[in-house]
């Protein structure tokens, strides 16, 4: 029996883990107390990386398409069998034809995050996509816009404000979301303990809305009106108080000009908060000592995803909050991301090329995914005719999955790095499985630039992989050198790939460490062979001011009136005065023991009955001849399903409610059997992609106008 330390790799709140394993099995998960970030704290989801670790329909070793199943090969001919298909389709079509998805996971190990745009570059293609832009792209435009890198991501400073005001967003199920803070709860009570207020603002009263001082029930979608209100009234009543701020950031005159219109008066209709709660809401913001607006999800999947996570920096710029303790602060990660990644790669930009369909502005070198079935769909020089999948689901997860299914299978050549046959990677004609997080050595090099604390740490083996499997850092650099080769170049491919292989990770991460803000250049003697003393992780402190020396625009300043947001603000007023949608609007929620697509399939995560249900309020259900139990046919302009219906007074009048990531049972050929037998169907048979955020690109996932009525009933 053997005893292990390491992070948790499935979600943001990268919480430390005590892993019992004896004879190569994993036989318990807890949270390891001695982390000093997570403090013991586990959920639901942690546990089960066991069954994960151990799942029989993992994928062990490559599969080809045969016929109608698949056939175990080599993994030196699936190598050889995906780079001469990449290379023959570049060589035909142009190096456009090869495209990109890369699902969440993605982030969560070093390897893809470092090895995935060397492969971009050496393939030379424009068309990547990722779940990104159906998430939380509006918050990397704008670090892009406002800091000068997509990973400057500030978070609020939870463990030492006095007022948390949480928009869309969902922390006590999500721990945090770009934003790394385990054990969300402990972290709540404790602000409320010290004397600190929690006000949530949500059509849906959350778990969070649950704990909260004050919950505000929003119409779906309005956010970006209301927050436009709050600066009008800082800026009415004169409550702008940007202090330090004020030395690094302009055009705080400008923004003024453009929140003029919204008074609380003109908001309150659509956004059906009352004009004095809106005025209230500033006036307790503005002057308390310490507060931070925070906001996710709800404010990010809207038309006006950019404008609204914007009026988010804007407010927290106005009341002083910005790079302040107890505000809304920025971690100094010891492996700087942020900084690496923006100087050393030139992905990083935006609006340099347009997607060739729809005229979709690309953002650091990647376009939005509700265009991916048009790029893959539609005729012409640049069409996509190779997929390179990577630990993604976007069957399930991007906007229309009924047409991205349909485009997966009309794709010439698939291959995906996973190692489930999912709803996408079933397209494929090659699957490259990779071992799972436990079976290799890890290092965090994106979550620490989110933490709520600074802190580091390695993330040893637990088990032994299987004998003849692959890492991902395997499959990527294989298939990169292979790539390089190309064009009688493979002595010199051979020969980085011999180099990376030698410098990849450990060599890697410890220069990073060494030239990074806590390494040696620095004078804090920071190193692997110090992370690696410190199994439990290492707690480099709380956050502290970082502004405006980590600033990495061109003149080391803040330009809050963007350009970008300030020629797309006449559509942001043209909404408050548009006519409202008569009907129902669809909002999604999340599940502690859920993340996307891909952790359906062990039984201790989907048991206890059907959670992809429909939330629906008990007048609104009642109009419908609807109860509890019954099945309802929910419709959006691009089609309709039948789910499970749930009434309840959780969700306000007018909304309706259900998760993303199910539909698994709603698509043949799946080789994961648990999420397979699943109930409910995938929401994103009814997303829009024709709704998105102009400026981020980002899927408008959320407020989506539907009608719902009994599935037996009438059309
Ligand atoms: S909250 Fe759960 S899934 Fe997320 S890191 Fe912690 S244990 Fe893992």
């Amino acid at each position: 029996m053997s005893v292990h330390y390491r992070a948790c790799n499935l979600c943001e709140a990268c919480c430390g883990l005590e892993i019992t394993v004896e004879d190569g099995l994993i036989q318990g998960i807890r949270g390891d107390r001695r982390d000093p970030l997570s403090q013991g704290f586990i959920c639901p989801k942690g546990v089960a990386l066991q069954d994960i670790t151990h799942d029989p329909d993992r994928l062990r070793r490559p599969v080809r398409r045969s016929g109608d199943g698949w056939e175990e090969i080599g993994w030196d001919e699936a190598f050889d069998l995906v780079a001469s298909r990449l290379l023959e389709i570049r060589r035909r079509e142009g190096a456009d034809a090869v495209s990109f998805y890369l699902g969440n996971p993605i982030t969560h190990g070093w390897a893809p995050v470092i090895l995935i745009p060397l492969l971009l570059k050496a393939l030379g293609t424009r068309n990547r996509y990722s779940a990104a832009s159906v998430d939380q792209q509006p918050q990397h435009l704008l670090s892009y816009l406002l800091f000068g890198s997509p990973l400057l991501l500030p978070v609020p400073d939870i463990d030492r404000t006095d007022l948390l005001v949480v928009i869309g967003g969902n922390p006590i199920v999500s721990n945090g979301s770009i934003m790394t803070a385990p054990d969300i709860r402990r972290r709540l009570r404790s602000l409320r303990d010290r004397g600190g207020r929690l006000v949530v603002i949500d059509p849906r009263r959350t778990e969070t809305a649950g704990l909260a001082d004050r919950h505000l029930a929003i119409r779906p979608g309005t956010d970006v009106f209301l927050l436009a209100a709050m600066a009008n009234v800082l800026f009415e009543e004169g409550l702008v108080r940007p202090g330090r701020a004020e030395a690094f950031v302009d055009g705080i005159s400008a923004v003024a000009a453009m929140v003029a219109p919204f008074t609380p008066e003109a908001v309150a209709e659509v956004t059906g908060i009352e004009a004095d709660d809106i005025r209230g809401l500033a006036r307790e913001f503005a002057p308390a000592r310490r507060a931070a607006l925070y906001a996710r999800l709800g404010v990010c999947q809207t038309v006006y995803g950019t404008s609204a996570y914007w009026l988010i920096h804007v407010l927290n710029v106005l009341t002083g909050r910005l790079d302040e303790v107890g505000g809304w602060m920025l971690a100094e990660p010891a492996f700087d991301l942020p900084v690496i990644g923006a100087k050393t790669t030139d992905l990083i930009g935006y609006d340099r090329w347009r997607s060739r369909v729809r005229g979709i502005p690309e953002f650091s070198g990647e376009f939005p995914s509700v265009t991916l079935a048009d790029e893959i769909l539609t005729p012409g020089p640049g069409r996509i005719r190779a997929m390179v999948l990577v630990a993604g689901n976007p069957v399930l997860t991007v906007p229309d999955g009924r047409r991205v299914d349909e485009a997966l299978a009309d794709l010439e050549f698939c291959v995906a790095v996973d190692y489930y046959v999912n709803e996408s990677s079933r397209h494929a004609d090659v699957i490259l499985p990779p071992t799972s997080a436990l079976e290799r050595d890890e290092f965090d090099v994106v979550f620490p630039a989110v933490s709520v604390r600074n802190q580091v740490r390695w993330s040893p083996r637990v088990v032994d992989p299987e004998p003849d499997s692959r890492s991902d850092a395997d499959i990527l650099m294989e298939l990169l050198w292979r790539i390089e080769a190309d064009g009688g170049h493979a002595r010199r491919a051979r020969l980085a790939h011999e180099a990376r292989r030698r410098l990849m990770p450990e060599r890697l991460v410890d220069i990073a460490l060494r030239i990074g803000p806590w390494g040696l250049r620095h004078g804090r003697s920071l190193s692997l062979r110090k992370v690696r003393r410190h199994p439990h992780g290492m707690d480099l402190g709380a956050l502290h001011p970082v502004l405006p020396r980590r600033l990495m625009t061109a003149d080391r300043r803040v330009r809050l009136d963007h350009p970008v947001v300030v020629a797309d603000w006449p559509r942001v007023v043209a909404g408050l005065g548009a006519p409202q949608r008569d009907g129902l609007l669809l909002i999604g929620r999340r599940h502690l023991r859920s993340n996307n697509s891909w952790m359906h399939n062990p039984e201790r995560l989907v048991g206890g009955g059907n959670r992809c249900s429909l939330l629906i309020h008990p007048s609104d259900a009642g109009e419908r001849g609807l109860t509890s139990g019954d099945v309802a046919t929910v419709t959006s302009d691009v089609g309709e399903i039948e789910v499970d219906v749930e009434v309840t007074d959780e969700v306000a009048r007018g909304v309706v409610c259900m998760p993303h990531g199910w539909g698994h049972g709603t698509r043949s050929g799946v080789g994961w059997r648990g999420a397979a037998a699943t109930r409910g169907p995938s929401v994103n048979d009814i997303t829009d992609t024709a709704r998105f955020d102009p400026l981020s690109g980002n899927a408008a996932v959320t407020a989506l106008p539907v009608t719902v009525r009994r599935a037996d009933a009438p059309r």
